[in-house]
């Protein structure tokens, strides 16, 4: 909904890959003005449709919307996304359909890699619904010993200097710097920030961290492309849990 110029780049992505994985798509682009009723009728009319197996509505939305109210709307089913409560609900007890896409494509980072999470520390900096407490979830889903840091987090350099895994996901640029992070460590940036001269960075200062950690992930590209990858592989699930042809 509306005119938000990165949503409009994230949706592009999404539809361009669903072309390139032979995914069937429909696009609604509602204008800013459109009401809460009116976004929650076209919910439930694709929640009903047969030949449609994935609902993603693109967040932020704006402010005369309730999200909650949107993304309670959607069937869990059909939440490719893995924002709906039961979906959450699934994820914290292990038995899940769907990963929220940023989270699961860290992990998949991690997994193509070859890096063993196995009691590991892995220190998560952000705490969203959409990206910090998922990813703290699959880590320890992965037997990782895990840390959520967040705004009020104290000592935060220490915490992040004791991370084997460190995964940055804060909105604020270049935030996690080489000195904060330990000698070999594996350093995911989540962070997406444009700065004033309209380039991409991470959250964390790529030139300071290379020099010190084992592994790093870049912005753009990196967790980025991930994202998307882990959106299509949910949309596949999704075709198979409700029997979409
Ligand atoms: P939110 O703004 O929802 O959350 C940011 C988190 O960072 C909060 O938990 C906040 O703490 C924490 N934080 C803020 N300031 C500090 C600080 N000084 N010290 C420690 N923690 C701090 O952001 P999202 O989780 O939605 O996104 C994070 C980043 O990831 C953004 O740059 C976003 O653009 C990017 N992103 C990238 C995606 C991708 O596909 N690669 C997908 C989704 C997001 P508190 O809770 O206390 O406020």
């Amino acid at each position: 909904m509306g005119e938000d110029p990165a949503s409009q780049v994230y949706v592009r992505n999404k539809e361009r890959a669903c072309e390139e994985c032979g995914i069937y798509s429909e696009k609604y682009a509602l204008p800013e003005e459109t009401t809460q009723d009116e976004l929650l009728a076209l919910i439930d009319k694709l929640n009903k449709q047969e030949n449609i197996s994935g609902i993603l509505v693109q967040l932020p939305v704006p402010a005369h919307i309730d999200e909650k109210t949107v993304i309670n709307a959607i069937d869990p089913k059909k939440d490719v996304d893995a924002f709906h409560p039961v979906n959450v609900g699934k994820i914290m007890v292990g038995n899940y359909d769907f990963v929220p896409c940023t989270p699961a494509g860290v992990m998949e980072l991690i997994k193509e890699s070859g890096i063993d999470v196995t009691g590991k520390e892995c220190v998560v900096v952000g705490r969203s619904n959409i990206v910090g407490k998922p990813q703290a979830m699959l880590l320890l889903h992965s037997n990782g010993t895990v840390t959520i840091c967040h705004s009020k987090t104290k000592d935060l350099a220490e915490k992040t200097k004791a991370a084997d895994i460190l995964v940055a996901a804060v909105g604020i640029p270049n935030f996690i710097k080489g000195d904060m992070i330990k000698e070999g460590a594996v350093v995911i940036d989540v962070g997406i920030n444009r700065l004033e001269n309209k380039k991409l960075c991470g959250d964390v200062e790529f030139e300071s961290a290379e020099k010190v950690a084992g592994a790093i992930t870049p912005v753009p590209g990196g967790v980025g492309p991930m994202t998307v990858a882990m959106l299509m592989k949910n949309t596949v699930r999704a075709a198979v849990v409700n029997g979409t042809k």
